[in-house]
């Protein structure tokens, strides 16, 4: 196999910006890649968010873009500190100098459509010049969805035309849907491609990245199907394109994740796995100022409909109604304000059972993982999902609903191999069902401590999925 140049452009990286799994896959996706012999670099916005802020660039790169009437300098930067990979930042003051991703304390920017092309540009005019050549450019979810389309038809770009380029949709529920209003945002094309970016007549970006890109792939197989049955209008097109489509399960970064060194946990794993799991468990108690003994069920995520909050908001109150006392729910996340005080009024009811932590906090979600029991994932839908492996790594058992990459890589411990608990339906009869299955299999010491031993050998790295796109790149490239 020959050593490739990858670039992936991405609105997230860990550890510079991180909203969720994006961040997580393109933090770490590179190092496996680098570490097999390729050059693997990535590229951001550069937004005014304090990691970043904090951080060393040297600029390699300067110019200017136009969005219609406007003029905006840019620059192209390169992260100075520690990194497997190149770190790059495309710097365009005027739009990503913001103490935010997508939003800051004041909510939404409202100007996504202008920024992401204003990222894409000002990458795509370094790259003409640029001296490095890459063999492909990877391109994640729908802020990146028109750079496909950009370099095979607008004739700026022409000399970017033959890299061939990957579309990686890690979540379909955001399209980058746009007026064509907009239109004067993007470079010049020929009027008759105009259809290749459209969908129900507007612009959307991922489904620009869907029909131009040379391969389409999505982070979990069960996932690919299911957007073929329901993706919020794109489902024809899902089918269309099935011919240049796969789906390749995440993995996780290992050394970022190691209960052995984790710098973020209270414990590092030493010899026993007991101690550890008791050890962190008090630890995380204390963090929280909760003297509960009961078994700890964590839910750590952005607190939106498709994670299942709803449902979980009413599994809770049914199962702490008929059972208080028994477990011990402890709640991470931010999201959708109507969840947050669902959540909150839920707590006031049970303040003893459900432990609520509204906020981001990267070391509390490590601590988490670590000191709980089980870890809940009642998605609705689940492209992938991280939290699941990070689980498994530090002993967690998961309890999950059977779901895009939730069922490719959680098996109910009822079967050969099986992981965790598994549920199918989002009722409340199939998520108590799951729920009373946790107390007689934690109180059933052999199974359970077996159960961890395993789950914590399991190997869930990137070393095998970062082979999956090696196969796909060398395949476009030949
Ligand atoms: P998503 O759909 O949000 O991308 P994933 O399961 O793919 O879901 O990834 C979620 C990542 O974000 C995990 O690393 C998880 O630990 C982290 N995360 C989510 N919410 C929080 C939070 N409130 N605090 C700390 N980490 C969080």
């Amino acid at each position: 196999m020959s050593k490739l140049k990858i670039l992936h452009l991405s609105t997230e990286c860990y550890p510079a910006a991180k909203t969720g799994g994006l961040g997580d896959v393109v933090g770490a996706l590179p190092k496996y890649q680098n570490r097999a012999g390729h050059k693997a670099d990535v590229i951001i916005p550069k937004y005014g968010i304090p990691w970043i802020k904090a951080s060393e660039h040297k600029n390699i790169f300067e110019g200017t873009i136009s969005l219609g009437m406007e003029s905006h300098y840019f620059s192209i930067d390169r992260y100075q500190g520690d990194s497997e990979f190149d770190l790059l930042f495309a710097n365009i003051p005027s739009l990503f100098d913001r103490n935010g991703i997508y939003a800051d304390q004041n909510g939404f920017f409202g100007d996504e459509f202008k920024r992401w092309i204003a990222f894409i540009k000002s990458v795509l005019k370094w790259l003409i010049t640029a001296e490095i050549q890459y063999d492909i450019l990877h391109c994640h979810d729908h802020h990146t969805g028109l750079i496909p389309f950009f370099i095979r038809y607008c004739p700026e770009y022409e000399k970017l035309k033959q890299i061939p380029t990957v579309f990686t949709i890690h979540n379909g529920k955001y399209q980058g849907i746009n007026s064509w209003k907009e239109f004067h945002y993007l470079p010049y094309f020929p009027g008759e491609f105009g259809g290749l970016i459209e969908w129900n007549d507007h612009i959307n970006l991922m489904s620009a990245g869907i029909r131009n890109c040379w391969s389409l792939t999505t982070v979990s197989n069960s996932y690919l199907n299911e957007l073929k049955y329901d993706s919020d209008g794109l489902e024809w097109l899902f089918i269309n394109e099935s011919a240049k489509s796969v789906g390749i399960l995440n993995g996780i970064d290992t050394k970022q994740w190691d209960p052995t060194t984790d710098g973020l946990i209270t414990n590092v794993l030493k010899k026993s796995i007991s101690q550890f799991k008791k050890n962190n468990r008090n630890a995380l108690l204390d963090q929280i100022h909760s003297k509960n003994e009961a078994p700890i069920v964590a839910f750590i995520g952005r607190l939106v409909y498709e994670k299942g909050i709803d449902f979980l908001i009413d599994l809770l109150q049914n199962y702490l109604t008929y059972y208080p006392g028994s477990l011990h729910f402890v709640i991470l996340g931010t999201g959708d304000q109507l969840f947050e005080s669902s959540l909150y009024f839920l707590h006031k009811r049970f303040p003893e059972d459900i432990t609520l932590i509204l906020k981001y906090d990267e070391s509390l979600a490590h601590q988490m993982y670590a000191g709980s029991d089980f870890l809940i994932m009642p998605s609705r839908v689940e492209p992938c999902g991280l939290n699941q492996f990070y689980a498994l790594r530090y002993g967690t058992i998961p309890i999950v609903r059977r779901i895009g990459g939730l069922a490719d890589s959680i098996t109910d411990i009822g079967d050969p191999g099986g992981n965790g608990i598994c549920f199918d339906n989002l009722s409340i009869h199939d998520g108590m069902h799951a729920l009373n299955r946790v107390l007689p299999l934690y109180q059933n010491k052999k199974e359970f401590n077996l159960l961890r031993k395993n789950i914590m050998l399991e190997d869930n790295s990137w070393d095998a999925s970062s082979e999956k796109y090696a196969a796909i790149y060398q395949s476009l490239i030949a």
